[in-house]
């Protein structure tokens, strides 16, 4: 049996996103740490952003994303 596995991001949401800025690998530019994309408001982490990686790295990009934006909820309200 071949198990056949894409490894690059799903090409859908950079094509269907103006303003969002992915690199030449496809994967989305996040600003930092915090997974801060191009577009005001949206975050994004893991493999999307990293490329394969891990189950852990992708948890913590999760993880301080989410706090990311609690931040910025809180600041525009
Ligand atoms: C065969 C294999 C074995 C692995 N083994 C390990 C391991 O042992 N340990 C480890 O730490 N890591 C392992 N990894 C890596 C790990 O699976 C990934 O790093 C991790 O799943 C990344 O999590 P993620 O949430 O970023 O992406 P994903 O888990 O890929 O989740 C992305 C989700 O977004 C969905 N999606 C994509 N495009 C769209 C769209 N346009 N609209 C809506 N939904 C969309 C997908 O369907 C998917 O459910 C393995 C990977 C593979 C392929």
């Amino acid at each position: 049996m071949i198990i056949s596995i894409g490894t690059s991001p799903n090409p859908l949401i950079r094509s269907t996103t103006p303003g969002l800025e992915t690199n030449k690998h496809g994967c989305i530019v996040t600003d930092g740490d915090n997974g801060l994309t191009s577009r005001e408001g949206v975050y994004a982490g893991g493999d999307a952003v990293t490329g394969a990686a891990t189950v852990i790295l992708a948890m913590g990009a999760g993880k301080a994303a989410a706090k990311a934006i609690d931040e910025y909820i809180q600041n525009k309200a």
